[in-house]
């Protein structure tokens, strides 16, 4: 029997057929993959929030014919006189908040960074049901996300792997009854090697054993940065105390999440590691129409270990800003965002990138910051993180 509420807290749906979709990032690596699982499942999609890549965005409007698209204003030129008649298009922070309102069943809100935090936001506030990939709405914001989500009757479900993962492993639980929640993370590509991470070239970072992803979230998979929002992403979300959540390498990335009971028993949800089956599971949960892809093979050696927090500082930094509270979160974030990119342009070594985060902590407030604050504050921390950045880089190389 279908139980009548999610782990979430929010009511389940009667039965999910197809839907109308809205996508904000759909020329992203979970954009994309959303377009498929539309594809599988004869989704219609009704808007789409592109970024800069014009080429990308004009062809998924011609594939899918939405009624509306948004760009970024420096690329609205280009796209404008080649989108297919019938088809609206917006531009820029305001456009992509009036798509993410639109009369729709599903926004997969999978635009990255604080950036995406803006139209998540709209979508919500449209009463919208969000799935949800902007795993930083949650980290800077997640108890406004939630009141605002509650204030409107919208639902929230999670499209990250891990996450995913717990919602499928906890539906049907007593939340009483749950002792941990238990994170896998893949190691990343320097899980083993090399010894010396200060000298790693961002080609090396980027190439991730596992997952097939955008260069931000690749590089925090290396940091193991990524992890540690997912920790605070999986706090907030679930409404669990932060010493409730572990961690746990695995680097084959099949096993996603488990969750400890108090009865001992330990349950777990598996899968390819394709980012394809949790947005699908995200927009029909909980459902589960069948994918044209083959089932996972049991057969090979699944390996389990404990994470190296002194090899990889910035998943120690995320546990310390969720203990810390207040605007701890939001800095800390807005920090790795500078940090990455001063790594992916060569301003900054990769063992850099956790001294930005160390600064970042260093100036977190108790205060828990509103709707209101949260941009000065963003502002503020990359302000700080840019110094942090400078100061790195005139230490010279390593
Ligand atoms: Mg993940």
């Amino acid at each position: 029997m279908r139980p009548e509420r999610d782990p979430l807290g929010q009511p389940l749906p009667d039965a999910v057929g197809p839907q109308r979709l809205v996508v904000l990032g759909s020329s992203g690596s979970i954009g994309t993959q959303t377009l498929d699982v539309a594809a599988w499942q004869g989704h219609e999609v009704v808007g789409l929030v592109g970024g800069r890549r014009a080429d990308e965005l004009v062809a998924q409007a011609h594939r899918w014919r939405p009624a509306a698209v948004s760009c970024a204003a420096e690329v609205a030129d280009a796209v404008r006189p080649r989108l297919p008649a019938g088809t609206r298009l917006l531009v820029g922070e305001a456009g992509a908040a009036e798509v993410a309102a639109m009369e729709a069943d599903v926004v997969v809100a999978a635009i990255p960074g604080f950036r995406g935090l803006a139209p998540t936001r709209a979508a919500l506030r449209a009463g919208r049901h969000v799935a949800l990939a902007n795993k930083e709405a949650m980290v800077c914001a997640g108890a406004l996300v939630w009141a605002e989500a509650q204030a409107h009757g919208a639902r929230l479900t999670p499209v990250d792997s891990e996450h995913a993962g717990l919602y499928q492993t906890l539906l049907g639980e007593p939340l009483e009854g749950v002792a941990a929640l238990v994170l896998t993370a893949s190691g990343g590509p320097f899980r083993t090697g090399p010894a010396n991470l200060a000298a790693v070239t961002p080609e090396q970072a980027l190439a991730h054993p596992t997952w097939r992803m955008g260069p931000k979230v690749t590089i925090d998979s290396a940091t193991l940065f990524n992890k540690g929002l997912e920790v605070l992403e999986a706090a907030f979300l679930f409404r669990m105390p932060l010493e409730r959540i572990e961690v746990v390498v695995h680097p084959q990335s099949l096993v996603h999440a488990l969750v400890r009971f108090h009865d001992g028993s330990v349950k777990a949800q598996l899968g390819p590691h394709d980012m394809r089956l949790p947005i699908q599971y995200a927009l029909h949960a909980p459902e589960r129409p069948p994918v044209p892809l083959a089932p996972l093979p049991l057969e090979g050696t699944w390996t389990f270990e404990r994470p190296d927090t002194g090899r990889f500082p910035a998943l120690a930094a995320a546990y310390a800003a969720g203990h810390k509270g207040g605007d701890a979160p939001l800095r800390l974030n807005a920090a790795d965002e500078v940090a990455v990119e001063a790594f992916l342009t060569g301003r900054l070594r990769f063992t850099g990138i956790a001294d930005v985060l160390a600064d970042a902590l260093a100036h977190a407030t108790a205060r828990t910051p509103g709707w209101d604050d949260l941009d000065a504050l963003d502002a503020e921390a990359r302000a700080l993180a840019g110094e942090a950045v400078r100061r790195a880089g005139a230490r010279g190389p390593a």
